[in-house]
């Protein structure tokens, strides 16, 4: 089975309220998905006959609001990384962080096992401009030394433009406001050519993270537009899905754009949205708790067989 794991900066599930833009606004992509339902905290543990979402906690045990790097290098290496360092570390992995994701790479763990991996987002120049320094400094983010110690390459705007990579936006408009001269595309688009990609391997990584800036803005009008860009872009990536040959996994880190009451993190919990054969998210619907969780839960996917090994009775118990 293939893999294709879409990381969401900032996206918990809250309630019913009228600052939860995941409420307000009408999301019909995810409600066509969901058989009208959202992401929203009352729907946790709904299973569908395309899609299951549950809800993961994000707090790790930790006191405090959950944070990016701590969050993320929990997800990326399997490991309780905020347990690790007594504290949610917020920005960029510290040095400790680093030696954790060195060792347990996600990518690192993927390809020992023999498994094609891509991390399908593309960097400016000015990234690699510094990586030839030998990834000095510490402002990289957690999926990029993901990478890195993952021994992966690294696009470039040169790989959007030839239709090999996504911006972290999905539709270039960040890029083109910083005057990169690179096509403007939807984000049907933006789905379709990061399923075409996701076939050349067994996983696929791509990270989205304007919602976890939007939701430090506070701002609705941002906060609409990216519900509104996730909506058309998961639903289009779920249409294309065939759950015979691949199951798509959508999470985030932390809480952060479903309450608009206030612009820090939140301490809800975040989607685990799984799209694909039904034998197969119920197998692994009770090992996903938390953060830590979505790394054994990869290799389980990854290890499915379509049909063998598997009886019904099995996968259903
Ligand atoms: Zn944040």
């Amino acid at each position: 089975m293939r893999l294709l794991f879409i990381f969401i900066d900032g996206v918990g599930l809250g309630d019913r309220q009228a600052d939860n833009p995941f409420y307000y606004n009408k999301t019909p992509g995810l409600s066509g998905l969901l058989d009208d339902k959202g992401l929203l905290e009352e729907y946790i543990n709904y299973v569908g006959t395309r899609a299951s979402l549950l809800g993961l906690d994000a707090t790790l045990g930790i006191e405090g609001l959950p944070q990016s790097a701590t969050g993320q290098a929990s997800i990326f290496t399997g490991v309780n990384a905020a347990a690790l360092l007594g504290r949610h570390l917020s920005g960029f992995p510290d040095n400790l962080l680093r030696r954790l994701i060195a060792g347990k790479s996600l990518f690192k763990q993927l390809k020992a096992r023999g498994f094609r991996t891509a991390f399908v987002n593309a960097y400016r120049p000015q990234f690699f401009e510094s990586l030839r320094s030998g990834l000095p400094g510490c402002r990289y983010s957690c999926s990029t030394l993901v990478t890195y110690y993952g021994g992966l390459p690294f696009y470039s705007i040169d790989d959007i433009k030839a239709g090999r990579a996504l911006y972290m936006d999905i539709t270039n408009e960040v890029l083109r406001h910083m005057e990169f001269d690179v096509p403007l595309i939807t984000p049907e688009e933006g789905a379709q050519r990061l399923i075409r990609l996701s076939k050349n391997y067994d996983f696929c990584l791509f990270e989205y993270f304007l919602s976890d800036l939007a939701g430090h803005l506070g701002d609705h009008l941002e906060a609409d537009y990216v519900v509104s860009i996730l909506d058309r872009f998961i639903s289009t990536l779920a249409n294309q899905i065939n759950p015979d040959e691949e199951m798509l996994v959508l999470t985030s880190d932390h809480g952060n754009l479903e309450d608009l009451t206030q612009r820090d993190h939140t301490l809800n919990k975040v989607p685990a949205l799984l799209v694909g054969d039904l034998n197969l998210r119920r197998y692994i619907h009770s090992g996903l708790n938390d953060l830590t969780d979505l790394l054994p839960a990869s290799l389980t996917i990854l290890d499915w067989e379509r049909s063998a090994g598997h009886s019904v009775n099995d996968m259903i118990n």
